[in-house]
């Protein structure tokens, strides 16, 4: 049994504030055991935060973007010296390895390098002369009070893609984190607290769908930024820019993996086992199916087979660490089972089989075992609903034309890859599959802090990405100032007094 629950406060106007509402439980999936208990939120929470970070706004936006990023720099530290803190909160809240909430770590602190960068991001264009005499110029100025609503798979990463490049912009912001996964974002915004950050500048306020739908509505707020599910995402762009917010929201996914004939069998059945398992299959950026081209069948799936057995799965919350940790819930686990079972009635053949997993050191962990469907026909359950668990289908084809056919089919872009030595194949793909992160002998292309997170289709609801510059798009807006001066009585064709 679990002793002290952790606490999950509020953070508004730079208080540690314990909400007064309901309560819903926070697991570590490893074990099944209850942590922490998110509460549930309500509009006047939501509120508080946002007047907060309103009244926070105007000195931030005059706090000059070189001492904001000064300001960050000591945060990157603060992340640096309490990485493995971090990095064991995150598994214990959503149960994915110690190795891959490294990687969930770094990828958010990459983040917070990009930002850093905000004098020279932030510097707009001046053209003189734009007639005789006149100049024009375009400067970048924050909006205003920002909000992030974000998913459970990335407990560190996915926030950092939002807020340490809205607060370098000078805007202030309202997170509001996953209900399954709200301790570490905590842990990191004490970071922030310490590194000297002034209070309101960021806010976290908990809960669910009335919280959010309170943010999306707040005449204060102005831009929000959304990761989950698609019709999450539709939901948070629809109702957001009807509010005449700025909307940045990305989606689900179904990420195809072409493997040619001429690939590589190592490279490609470690790429493919990693994209289909890593992070137990609970990333938009998975791999969740692999196309095998014409003889690739032959030499690739039998070795993809037997690694897939071979993934041990455990609970992730120790020293001792397996491949594969848990699912986020209980409720997950069942409905993964369940897809599995569908899967197999609509025709598709189970080469392993990870229903039904017991986990001797963690029985009421919430685990599936890596499953491989084969032959999954289109149009099938299976072929169209995001699983997003450790399950990877796997469909036949004859030639790289139909496999690109096939891929292109999907309503979700997130990515794309091709396990192949061509690079007449690689350039093929590349021109015509239709996804927004495209990998070339990689299995997860997700793209680095200084690339956009680049989700197409069903996948992204909006024009600008988060990361990257398109990420400082986002949260500035730009102001173009045209200018003309005169010497004293110069033109002045009413007046004729001179000094
Ligand atoms: P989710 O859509 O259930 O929840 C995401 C956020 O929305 C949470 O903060 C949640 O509290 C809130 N929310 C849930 N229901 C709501 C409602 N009815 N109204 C308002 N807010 C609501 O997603 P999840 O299960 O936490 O995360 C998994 C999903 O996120 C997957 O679909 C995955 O592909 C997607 N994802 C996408 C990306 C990307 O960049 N495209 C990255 C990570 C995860």
């Amino acid at each position: 049994m679990s002793k002290t629950l952790e606490p999950c406060p509020n953070f508004i106007g730079g208080e540690w504030i314990e909400s007064t509402t309901a309560r819903t439980p926070v697991f570590n999936p490893s074990i099944g055991e209850v942590i922490s208990e998110c509460p549930a939120g309500n509009l006047a929470d939501a509120n508080t935060a946002v007047e907060a970070a309103h009244a926070a706004f105007p000195a931030w936006m005059e706090t000059p973007p070189v001492e904001r990023a000064r300001i960050l720099g000591k945060f990157k530290m603060l992340m640096e010296e309490n990485f493995e803190d971090i990095v064991r909160s995150n598994t214990r809240e959503h149960g994915k390895t110690l190795v891959e909430s490294r990687g969930d770590v770094k990828r958010g602190m990459e983040v917070i390098e990009f930002a850093l960068g905000v004098p020279s991001l932030m510097m707009g264009e001046v053209l003189e002369n734009i007639a005789r005499g006149i100049d024009c110029e375009a400067i970048r100025q924050p909006l205003g009070v920002c909000v992030g609503i974000t998913p459970f798979n990335f407990p560190a990463m996915v926030p950092l893609w939002m807020y340490p490049i809205a607060i370098a912009c000078g805007n202030t912001f309202v997170l509001k984190p996953s209900e399954k996964v709200p301790l570490t974002a905590i842990k990191i915004a004490k970071l922030l607290e310490k590194a000297g950050l002034p209070k309101g500048v960021l806010n976290i306020v908990h809960g669910g769908r009335e919280v959010v739908d309170a943010l999306l509505t707040h005449p204060k707020v102005k831009a929000i930024s959304f990761v989950g599910s698609t019709p999450i995402a539709r939901h948070i762009y629809e109702t957001g820019t009807k509010h005449g917010k700025r909307v940045q929201s990305n989606g689900g996914a179904k990420n195809y993996v072409i493997i040619m004939p001429d690939a590589d069998v190592e490279n490609s059945t470690r790429g493919v086992i990693e994209a289909a398992f890593g992070c137990a299959g609970e990333r938009c950026m998975a791999g969740s199916t692999a196309v095998v081209v014409g003889a690739a069948e032959k030499l690739v799936l039998p070795t993809l087979v037997e690694a897939t057995k071979r993934i041990r799965v455990g609970p992730t919350d120790r020293e001792a660490q397996p491949d594969m940790g848990a699912v986020i819930s209980r409720q997950h686990r069942d409905r993964v089972q369940e897809l599995i079972g569908i899967g197999e009635q609509q025709g598709a053949k189970v080469l392993a089989d990870g229903r039904g997993l017991k986990v001797s050191e963690a029985p009421n962990g919430f685990y599936v075992g890596a499953t491989i469907l084969d032959h999954v026909q289109s149009g099938t359950t299976v072929a169209k609903e995001e699983i997003f668990g450790p399950v990877l289908n796997v469909m036949h084809m004859e030639d790289l034309g139909a496999a690109i056919e096939l891929a292109n089919k999907s309503m979700y872009g997130n990515g794309a890859s091709i396990f192949t030595r061509s690079g007449k194949a690689a350039r093929e793909f590349k021109h015509s599959a239709k996804a927004g992160m495209i990998g070339i002998n990689i299995g997860v292309p997700a793209s680095m802090a200084w690339f956009p997170f680049n989700g197409w289709d069903e996948s992204f609801f909006g024009d600008l990405h988060m990361q990257g510059r398109e990420g400082v798009q986002f949260f500035t807006q730009q102001k173009v100032t045209t200018s003309r001066w005169f010497s004293y009585g110069e033109g002045d064709i009413w007046h004729t007094e001179k000094k």
